[in-house]
């Protein structure tokens, strides 16, 4: 007899960003897209941009539940949650130029982020999924390289980096599908109203 698979969903906790960031990245996108060499990029569509504290990959409903409990209790135990802002780089080759996955813009890291970065992380562990061995870099993905880097691909250098403001933090449910990801939000934690 064939056993029934266990239902299971693959999720991920992210940052939700603010519309003057959004605004900044998706002008980012638009000159990316723009560039000669933009073919070799699987681009992020707008609407999906966002700042992944955790992969937390197939988990069991009842396991998401769990996390999300367990995020409630630990966000009130974050400083400064409300202000949580963020110095966001433009447009980099990532994790590194030699080697890149992706261009994203990087996050300069602070005590907030990092706070949040370790919650997510100790819920994860604390659900049984395996502890994250890279280390977190806080980044927002614009677009995935299909290829080696693309010859000529030189990305604008900015000397100052914006300064976005997280709306929210949600747990999201991601269905990859050839035409890209779509994600459903699971649970959101607004950081504008009290946690
Ligand atoms: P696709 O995989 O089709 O390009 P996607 O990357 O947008 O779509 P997911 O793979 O479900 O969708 O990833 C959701 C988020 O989690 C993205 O921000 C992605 O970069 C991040 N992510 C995915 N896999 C990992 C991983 N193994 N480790 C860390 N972060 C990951
Ligand atoms: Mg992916």
């Amino acid at each position: 007899m064939q056993r029934t698979k266990p239902s299971s969903l693959r999720a991920f906790l992210a940052l939700d960003l603010d519309d003057d960031a959004l605004d900044v990245l998706s002008a980012h996108l638009r000159r990316l897209r723009a560039m000669p060499w933009a073919n070799a990029v699987r681009w992020v569509s707008a609407d999906n941009l966002h700042l992944t504290l955790r992969f937390l990959g197939d988990i069991a409903p009842a396991q998401a539940e769990r996390y999300i409990g367990a995020l409630r209790r630990g966000l009130t135990q974050v400083a400064d949650l409300p202000g949580l802002s963020l110095r966001v780089s433009g447009p980099r080759l990532f994790p590194r130029s030699s080697h890149p996955r992706v261009i994203a813009c990087l996050a300069e890291s602070n005590a907030t982020l990092t706070a949040l970065a370790d919650l997510a992380e100790a819920c994860a562990t604390g659900i049984g999924l395996a502890a994250e061995k890279r280390p977190f870099n806080g980044h927002i993905t614009l677009g995935r390289l299909r290829d080696p880097p693309p010859q000529g691909a030189v990305l604008p250098k900015e000397e100052e980096g914006t300064l976005m403001r997280p709306t929210a933090i949600t747990l999201y449910k991601s269905e990859l599908s050839p035409r890209g990801a779509i994600y459903t939000a699971l649970h959101t934690f607004s950081l504008r109203s009290q946690l």
